[in-house]
């Protein structure tokens, strides 16, 4: 038998001017039926007022406490499939487009995704003992690793943030890795400009994608593996690069499939039924789903809530009975009136035969409040579910 965590990332929501949340507004027989049968309630991410980005309210579900944060670079870079080592560095990058000196369009037009992977092999090379890696994502995203000779320093980014602004060149404290990658960034730059693909799109009056923007650095850090906390080997199926890459730091064995895609229209059945499958070969199982959080982001109510029965009736009619333990969340809230993460705690359900049911018969924010589980830190929810899996030794004699 095996645990399910399941997050709906972004889940959380509130009432807000005469409407109900998306979740309570929504319809869902499945959710309510687990909710039944088990104990509902609220995470909050790493402590009472506190705002999260996704990455650290994974890291803090899956037990981890914001000591072991390497930063978005090395998380999007293990979600893109590389490979890093303790030290290295990454950072996020957007293709974009500079004409004159300038930062026309930190996008570079948003070209469809073949064509930054078209351009990824003349984006790696060695410069003055310094490895740039760079690996295209999605769109004009992607991730570039740093390896130096030794642990990478800090690298401040060049991206403006906003169009119009002069193209500039990362700085570090480390002034050999400062001047080898803005040799790195004209390099590029050149190699860019002459590329069959930006000569296409120039002729299609398309704008080149022929300079890089860098974010969001971090160095990979040494840590715990979920195996050596936990004492449970677990899987992970998530569309979106950044939650494979979350699941990959810890030690979770990503599965690829085909058809999720990390947006609204991924494909639920197929994450579903490749979740189950797993709850008989792994004790524990993650699996993420990321379209709420974009809807809140966006501020569509209607499309928060009707995704959210798409859930319901798509996913977890397949995944209800294969596992024993049920712990559906999300990693923070997004309500959609505010149209950003916010502090709210997060609603949690955890379902299973030894569970101490309590009287919430329906899944939502508001009927949380008078659940059983109260308010948790969100580094318990895995603790409870593995205690009720029987897999909590007992402390002491
Ligand atoms: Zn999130
Ligand atoms: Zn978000």
């Amino acid at each position: 038998m095996a645990i399910l965590l399941l997050v709906l990332d972004g889940l959380g929501d509130i009432r807000w001017e005469g409407k109900p949340t998306p979740l309570e507004e929504a319809h869902t027989p499945h959710m309510d039926r687990l909710a039944e049968k088990g104990a509902v309630g609220f995470h909050t991410t790493i402590g009472r007022g506190k705002v999260v980005g996704s990455d650290v309210g994974h890291l803090a579900l899956f037990g981890y406490s914001l000591s072991h944060y390497p930063g978005r670079g090395p998380l999007e870079a293990l979600g893109a499939g590389l490979e890093l080592r303790p030290g290295e560095g990454a950072m996020r990058v957007n293709l974009a487009t500079v004409e004159g000196g300038k930062v026309v369009d930190r996008r570079a037009g948003r070209p469809p995704t073949e064509v930054g992977k078209a351009l990824e092999g003349l984006l790696t090379m060695e410069v003055d003992g310094f490895e740039f890696v760079y690996r295209h994502t999605t769109e004009h995203r992607g991730v570039l690793l740093i390896r130096g000779p030794g642990p990478v320093a800090e690298v401040e980014g060049n991206d403006p943030h906003r169009e119009g602004l002069p193209y500039t060149y990362p700085r570090s404290q480390d002034k050999a890795l400062e001047k080898a990658l803005r040799k790195y960034l004209e390099k590029a730059h050149r190699l860019l400009e002459g590329a069959e693909v930006n000569r296409e799109r120039a002729e299609r009056g398309l704008k080149k994608a022929n300079a890089l923007l860098l974010r969001g650095f971090g160095r990979m850090k040494e840590v715990e593996s979920f195996e050596e906390k936990h004492g449970i080997r677990g899987a992970a199926v998530a569309g979106g690069a950044l939650y494979k890459g979350v699941a990959r730091y810890v030690g979770l064995d990503v599965v690829e499939v085909e058809g999720a895609t990390g947006d609204k229209n991924t494909d639920l059945e197929a994450k579903g039924r490749a979740a189950a499958r797993l709850a008989g070969e792994y004790p524990f199982v993650f699996l993420h789903v990321k379209a709420t959080d974009s809807f809140g982001h966006d501020g569509d109510y209607e499309g928060k809530k009707a995704f959210i029965e798409k859930v319901d009736r798509e996913l977890m009619p397949l995944v209800e009975e294969a596992f024993s333990t049920i712990a559906l969340t999300g990693d923070h809230s997004t309500p959609w009136a505010l149209k950003g993460h916010s502090f709210h705690p997060v609603p949690l359900l955890i379902a299973s035969k030894p569970c101490r049911r309590d009287r919430v018969k329906v899944f939502h924010e508001y009927a949380c409040m008078e659940g059983g589980l109260g308010m948790m830190e969100a580094k318990d929810v895995l603790e409870v579910a593995k205690g009720l899996e029987g897999l909590q030794p007992k402390v002491g004699s």
